[in-house]
């Protein structure tokens, strides 16, 4: 079923689970996607980077898939940076929108935010909005302590905007690690008292299962990733290659999905996403 993610957030809030958000791009990994949620019996978030594909064709191809899951799946922007792409997306029927303003003035930040919350709320549309910066992973090592929530920013910034769900910025990073990743847990208790939504985190393919987990104490309930759906997918294809010396196009694209698909079954386990609905 096709819910928004206030709906599957605030039950994780409070339950004390995370909900894995999975990058898909096309028919093959949406597909993907639904198929590992519904084998653990999970709830799921849907994430397109519009840089992956294109905004209104994969609202077409993802928004009745999702509708008819046996589980719900949430159709959501990730990392929307342009007025246009929120846009796009309630034309596409998502019923998420990520408006990432996280480089802009804080002024200008919730000033853009909160005009989208305006009109997505009005459709029941959910938005997440990000405060702090989460950067690259390549450049871990020169920016890991830069860019870090502030608390009290935090709590004005959810209370001007009315947002539904907050990315924070605590030590993680996009794509691969180029050090060991440090998260300031202490900084993230601190949010999680202090801001009422609930809290994501982003780049947390690499961050490890342990730190995964104790974040989702203190208080994370979405995890968005990436990368690591990724290369599971491409280790599950070269492992079949070697095992079996492939001669076809078709079957390899099927161990790339398999790998992908068993990879976000594994972390809705880690999550306690699994057997909730
Ligand atoms: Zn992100």
């Amino acid at each position: 079923m096709l819910v928004n993610m206030k709906e599957i957030l605030y039950d994780a809030k409070k339950k004390g689970y995370g909900v894995p958000a999975a990058n898909a791009w096309n028919e093959s990994t949406i597909k993907a996607v639904i198929a590992a949620a519904e084998e653990k019996h999970s709830p799921v978030i849907l994430a397109l980077y519009p840089e992956m594909a294109d905004i209104l064709a994969f609202g077409e191809v993802a928004v009745p898939l999702a509708a008819r899951a046996a589980v719900p799946v949430v159709v959501h922007l990730d990392h929307g940076q342009e007025f246009v792409d929120a846009v796009k997306a309630v034309r596409a029927g998502f019923t998420s929108l990520m408006v990432d303003r996280s480089m802009a003035s804080f002024e200008q930040n919730v000033f853009e935010v909160r005009e989208i919350v305006k009109f997505a709320h009005s459709l029941d549309i959910s938005v997440e909005a990000e405060l702090g910066h989460v950067g690259k992973g390549t450049e871990y090592e020169e920016t890991k302590n830069i860019g870090l929530t502030n608390t009290e920013e935090a709590k004005k910034f959810v209370q001007a905007t009315d947002v539904d769900c907050l990315a924070v910025a605590v030590g993680t990073s996009h794509g691969q690690y180029a050090g060991t990743p440090e998260l300031h847990f202490d900084l993230l208790k601190q949010l999680n008292e202090i801001v009422p939504v609930p809290l994501v985190l982003h780049g947390c393919s690499g961050t490890g299962d342990e730190n995964l987990q104790k974040a989702i104490k203190l208080g994370i309930r979405k995890l968005n990733l990436y990368t690591d759906l990724d290369q599971a997918g491409l280790a599950a294809a070269k492992a079949a290659f070697a095992e079996s010396a492939k001669t076809s196009m078709f079957s390899s694209l099927d161990d790339m999905l398999r790998g992908y698909r068993e990879k976000l079954g594994y972390y809705m386990q880690l999550f306690g996403s699994a057997a909730r609905v």
